[in-house]
This record gives structure tokens, C-alpha cells and sequence, in this order.
């Protein structure tokens, strides 16, 4: 493979840290063009220092001073702010990694999808806010999405594309998260260092408390719908522990297929990376004799609720998807501040969804207009959001 540029959107959380350590170990042939983070100016600093971008940018602008005093002499220029990461998106590069947490991902993601790049797509939000006009820009300017979310990237591996008419089912794995075998009255008391310790996947915090309340499948159901044309009645979730199938597709035939692999996020970022070709590197081979078992279990919809919601967003349709999601990401920020408990995620999100109800009339319009749709439902539903929040503090 010739070099190709590449710009890393998140590089400092743990899937762009991922992507720069299986460059390293692969010695994949990359020429950086950007580098960009949110609050980690140290990390984005040293990354800098190290593959010598043309441009390290911070989204937040009082860490600017510190980024350039870090970066002095290299001649690697320094931004800040969110049109800064924006601009970084738009520079063209060939290959670009979106790996953003939440919604602060989508204008970003969408300017790499109008500019043709090929996206490497970890962050799932973008996708659940603005999917099907987010894969539309980049179809229609010569680049693409290949998703990193590892049950994704296993749909994506086993589908057949010449047969994707005989597809009946798609099958999200789960592991369960920390809680799956907490009682409700275990989790009603779950602190925040519980819900981010996952089992087997280790992961920003944000992602591991969508984890623990499961609402992750639920975001995950809506990116698969979208990445793969698949109505809601056609996507099953399925509880498997040892996280080792990362998804299936079942056929009309009765045969189904799976991908399977350790749980490494570096083997889809590789996958995503090379795409249609593998990429040759060290990585961790699947010892199943020493794993043993593969187990599978139906998930529990009286604990985990927010399957059933992101379901029902999905099939209500429009911007309901994304309103849920920034509910969401406030519920989440909440139970991090220990403003509210863990079982007051997914009403939260759901009070705000029914609060919600006129938001998915709003999503008529695609391409460039359906970004400005998306950022004010996300921008409304935060509103509604923090509303019910402090309601919810001041009955407490
Ligand atoms: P993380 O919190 O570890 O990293 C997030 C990155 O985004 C960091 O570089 C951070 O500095 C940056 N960032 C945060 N807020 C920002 C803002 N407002 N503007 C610009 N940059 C900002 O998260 P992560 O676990 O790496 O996850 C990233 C995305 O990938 C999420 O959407 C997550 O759902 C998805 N994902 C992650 C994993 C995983 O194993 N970590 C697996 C599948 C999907
Ligand atoms: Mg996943």
C-alpha cells in the first residue's frame, strides 16, 4: 500500500490512541496531516512531538497558549477551537479516523464526508444523529464510511454484498457490561468507578456507562440500521460475555455467519484501516481452547430499558434518534458528576424523548441542511434534558 495521509479526529482518547499504536506496530505507511483532542493538551502534545503533523489542534481554546509553548521550534502548527477541529476534518486528508466522543463528533465527521475522505467511523453518535445524510455526502463525494464499532465492522466483514436481499437478520453481540448480573437493587446504588470498570473492553468513560446501562446496543441498533439499510424488526441483540463473536449475520438460507476475534479495538481500526486488503501486524491471536465456552443469553429488558427506547426512537424515525442520544449524553455527564443514579439514566432519557415528541417532524431535509436539523433537535433535547434533570434534583 502507497502512504496515504490520514488526520485523527480524538487522537488522545483510547481509539485514537489505539489507531497511532497500530500504526506503530504495523508500520503502515502514514503521513499525518492532523491531530486533534479536546482538553488533553499533554497527550495531543507528545503525539505531535512524535508524528510530526502539519497542524495539532485543541478544541479548548484556553489550552492554545499551552499547545504552542509545548510545540515550539517544530514547526508543527497549533489551533484551537471547534472550528478549528472542524477545518482539521476538512483539510482532505485520504484516511480519516473519527474518533470524537458524542455528538461533538458530527460537524467534524460530516466536513471529512463532504471532502471525499475515506472515514474510519468509531464515533457512533454522529452516525445516530445524522446517519443516513452523513453516508450520503460521502457516497456522493467519492469517499466512504467503514465503521469501526466492532459489531459493525463484523457485519461489514461477513456481509455478502451480492446478497444482501437474503439477509433476514442481524445479530449485535453484547457483553452485558459490569451490571450484567446485578439486581436492580445492586445497580440503583452503582457508583461511577463501577460502571466504567467493563469486563473485557477497555474504553473512555463515557462509552463504558453506555455499556453498563446497555443503552450502547441501543445506539448501536440505529447505527446498524443505517450503515446497513436494516429495519429495527431485522436487528436482534444478544447477550455473549467472553466477547469474542462480535456479531452476526443470519441469512434466508439458515446459515449464519460470524466474526470473531480478542477484544481489541485495534483489530477493526486495522481492518477499517486496510479494507478490502488485511493489514499485517502482531496482533493477539484467538486462543479458543483457553477460552473454552461460548455462551449467549437473551438480554433483560426490565433492567437494561434502553434497548427497548433505542428501538422505539428508531422506528418513530427522523430526529428522534438524535434527541435520544443528547439526552443521553446529558443523563451520562450526570451520573459522572454523581448529580443523579445510575437507574435515573434511561428515564431521563425517555422523559425527554416523550417531552420531545414534535423533534422528529423537523428532519425533512438532507445533505448540508440535515447537519444544521441534527445540531438544533441535539441543541433542544439538551435543553429539555438539563429542564427534567434539575426537576429530577429538586424532588430528590
Ligand atoms: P475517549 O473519551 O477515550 O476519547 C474521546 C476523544 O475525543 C479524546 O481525544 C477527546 O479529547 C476528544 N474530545 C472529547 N470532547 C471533544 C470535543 N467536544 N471536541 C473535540 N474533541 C473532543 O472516547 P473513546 O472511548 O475513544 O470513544 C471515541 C468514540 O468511539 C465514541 O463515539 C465511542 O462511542 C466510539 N467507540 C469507542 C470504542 C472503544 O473501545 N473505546 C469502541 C467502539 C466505539
Ligand atoms: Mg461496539
Amino acid at each position: 500500500m502507497s502512504t496515504r495521509t490520514v488526520t485523527i479526529l480524538g487522537s488522545t482518547g483510547s481509539i485514537g490512541v489505539s489507531t497511532l499504536d497500530l500504526f506503530a506496530r504495523s508500520g503502515a505507511p502514514v503521513d499525518i496531516f492532523a491531530l486533534t483532542a479536546g482538553r488533553n493538551v499533554e497527550r495531543l502534545a507528545e503525539q505531535a512531538l512524535a508524528w510530526r503533523p502539519r497542524i495539532a489542534v485543541i478544541q479548548d481554546e484556553s489550552l492554545l497558549a499551552r499547545l504552542r509553548d509545548r510545540l515550539a521550534g517544530s514547526g508543527i502548527e497549533a489551533a484551537a477551537g471547534d472550528a478549528a477541529v472542524r477545518e482539521a476534518a476538512d483539510m482532505g486528508a485520504q484516511w480519516v479516523m473519527s474518533a470524537i466522543v458524542g455528538a461533538a463528533g458530527l460537524a467534524p465527521t460530516m466536513a471529512a464526508a463532504l471532502r471525499g475522505s475515506i472515514i474510519a467511523l468509531a464515533n457512533k453518535e454522529s452516525l445516530v444523529c445524522c446517519g443516513p445524510a452523513l453516508l450520503e455526502a460521502a457516497k456522493a463525494a467519492g469517499g466512504g464510511v467503514i465503521p469501526v464499532d466492532s459489531e459493525h465492522s463484523a457485519i461489514f466483514q461477513v456481509l455478502q454484498p451480492d446478497c444482501l436481499h437474503r439477509v433476514s437478520r442481524l445479530i449485535l453481540t453484547a457483553s452485558g457490561g459490569p451490571f450484567r448480573t446485578w439486581t436492580m437493587a445492586q445497580m440503583a446504588h452503582a457508583t461511577p468507578e463501577q460502571a466504567i470498570a467493563h469486563p473485557n473492553w477497555s474504553m473512555g468513560a463515557k462509552i463504558s456507562v453506555d455499556s453498563a446501562t446497555m443503552m450502547n446496543k441501543g445506539l448501536e441498533m440505529v447505527e446498524a440500521s443505517y450503515l446497513f439499510a436494516t429495519p429495527a424488526e431485522r436487528i436482534d441483540v444478544v447477550i455473549h460475555p467472553q466477547s469474542v463473536i462480535h456479531s452476526m449475520v443470519e441469512y434466508s438460507d439458515g446459515s449464519t455467519l460470524a466474526q470473531m476475534g480478542p477484544p481489541d479495538m485495534k483489530a477493526p481500526i486495522a481492518c477499517a484501516w486496510a479494507w478490502p486488503d488485511r493489514l499485517p501486524w502482531p496482533a493477539e491471536p484467538l486462543d479458543l481452547p483457553k477460552i473454552g465456552q461460548l455462551t449467549f443469553e437473551a438480554p433483560d429488558a426490565a433492567r437494561f430499558p434502553t434497548i427497548d427506547l433505542a428501538r422505539a426512537a428508531l422506528r418513530a424515525g427522523g430526529a428522534a434518534p438524535a434527541a435520544m442520544n443528547a439526552a443521553n449524553e446529558v443523563a451520562v455527564a450526570a451520573f459522572l458528576d454523581r448529580k443523579i443514579g445510575f437507574l435515573d439514566i434511561a428515564p431521563l432519557v425517555s422523559e425527554t424523548l416523550d417531552r420531545m415528541n414534535g423533534a422528529r417532524d423537523l428532519s425533512a431535509s438532507t445533505g448540508g441542511d440535515a447537519l444544521d436539523v441534527a445540531m438544533m433537535v441535539d441543541a433542544s433535547a439538551r435543553r429539555v434534558a438539563v429542564e427534567a434533570l434539575a426537576r429530577r434534583q429538586r424532588l430528590q
